[in-house]
């Protein structure tokens, strides 16, 4: 049996997902990810290193953008196949190609226009990577699969995809190649959620692969879960509620804005806070919480009661969702205290930052971050502690109190990733660490050659591999 495995994204870094099975002569891409690192992004540029009218079909784990992004320039560039995916993922998928696309045709407008401004000339054309209609194009090729079954993607090749406990729809996906004589399964992790998580279901453990590609962006760390995310939020809710002021949460638009609804609807539940107003001010947001509500059957069981019961935590009493831009620009007349939930999750960008405006310099308000906050961000350097803050080209003053919620987090931790790697009841022939930056891709790699002494490899870029 002779797989050919290439490394084409992910590999000692984290995003830019791409890994490229080639085998009884198809050849089948798992992932097309967009890069998102400063360091990497030159590489959303570069011509796909195989043809895309040779690859055969795609097999998606999820809709985040380090996986899916880079779809509709493929398609462009000549993919014809099926891209295979869970029902929730196609939708969700759809969102964020549409609004990817929308962000590459403004970005190539303004930096044309800043470029001439300054008088000099980008590394890369100032065409979009991909535009609306390429985002379009990727739409009719969507298929949507259930989890668990078998579907043939190629010749002698089928996929099962699996709960992975990491977003709605999120799958790792078992791939098995057979030929007259042999056949060999390669388990792709795609990202490892946690358990007990709200909404999804746990990750799915498996008892036998031959090869395992598995992710690794928390591999050399723990999180620290040892405060409670409800008696945080109950705190701050409450405390600013007494001060007067707003509690402005910057959040992103797919699974954490739901997972911090879910939270205040079990506060609301238990009566630990008051009932107040709560906004949801992303037309991205909503739109993704409505895929959730169509796709009862991926929750886990805890939150199919609260649907059975009539508690949803996308409908609870006070909760309002935000599309228009004039019911936005109303928020700020609200008398007393609102909670208001906008993206950027980072405020890098959309609604937040004019939430901002309004309420960071008042010393009642509160702004609570969920999320992790990178190096260079607004969000950034507002939990870093900075006095005063550049906002859509003006300073103000920082006021507000500035909470960071802990233990909210989308991937597994190294532990949790021994876990889920310790179903396999007996060593696989080898392990690909990926999807980490290489000091945790390393130290991960490390610990299961040590812990288990499993043969183990954290493969570079473009790396090429024969599985046996
Ligand atoms: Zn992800």
């Amino acid at each position: 049996m002779d797989i050919k495995l290439r490394f084409l994204g992910a590999a000692r870094n984290v995003t830019g997902s791409r890994h490229l099975l080639d085998a009884n002569g198809a050849k089948v891409l798992v992932d097309c990810g967009y890069y998102q690192e400063r360091d990497f992004r030159h590489r959303n540029w570069d011509p796909f290193p195989v043809p895309p009218e040779t690859i055969d079909a795609v097999l998606l784990t999820h809709a985040h953008l380090d996986h899916c992004g880079l779809l509709p320039k493929l398609v462009r560039e000549g993919f014809q196949g099926k891209i295979f995916c869970t029902a929730a993922t196609a939708e969700i998928a759809k969102i964020i190609f549409l609004d990817s696309a929308k962000i590459q045709e403004e970005d190539a407008k303004f930096k044309k226009r800043r470029h001439k401004r300054e008088g000099r000339k980008g590394t890369h054309p100032y065409a979009p990577l991909y535009t609306t209609e390429d985002a379009k194009a990727c739409l009719p090729l969507l298929t949507p699969v259930e989890y668990g079954s078998d579907t043939s993607v190629a010749e002698g090749i089928e996929a099962s995809f699996h709960d992975a406990g990491h977003i709605l729809g999120a799958s790792m996906i078992k791939v098995a190649v057979s030929n007259k004589r042999d056949r060999r399964t390669v388990l792709f992790s795609g990202d490892v959620g946690r358990w007990d998580k709200p909404i999804v279901n746990d990750p799915t453990v498996f008892n036998e692969a031959d090869y395992v590609l598995v992710e690794s962006t928390y591999g050399d760390g723990l999180h620290d879960d040892a405060k409670d995310i409800s008696d945080v939020l109950a705190r701050a809710i409450y405390a600013t509620h007494k001060a007067g002021g707003n509690i402005i949460i910057p959040s992103f638009s797919l699974e954490r804005c739901q997972e911090v609804l879910y939270h205040l609807n079990e506060l609301l539940m238990e009566n630990r806070i008051p009932h107040l107003k709560v906004f949801v001010d992303s037309p991205m947001a909503v739109s993704v919480t409505e895929v959730f509500e169509k796709h009862p059957e991926m929750f886990d069981e805890k939150m199919t009661e609260l649907i059975r019961g009539k508690n949803s935590p996308f409908r609870f009493p006070g909760l309002k969702m935000v599309r228009s831009v004039d019911d936005s620009k109303a928020i700020n007349h609200i008398k007393g205290t609102a909670i208001i939930i906008a993206g950027s999750g980072m405020c890098t960008g959309g609604r937040v930052k004019h939430h901002l405006v309004n309420n960071i310099s008042r010393p009642g308000t509160s702004v609570l971050f969920v999320g992790y906050q990178a190096r260079g961000t607004l969000g950034r350097s507002i939990v870093d502690g900075a006095k005063e803050v550049r906002i859509l080209g003006r300073k103000y003053k920082v006021k507000s109190r500035i909470i960071q919620v802990h233990g909210f987090s989308g991937h597994a931790d190294r532990d949790e990733l021994t876990r889920w790697l310790s179903g396999l009841k007996k060593a696989p022939r080898k392990v690909f660490v990926v999807h980490g930056e290489e000091e945790a891709a390393e130290s991960f790699a490390r610990h299961v050659s040590e812990t288990k002494g499993w043969e183990v490899s954290v493969p570079e870029y473009q790396d090429e591999v024969v599985l046996k």
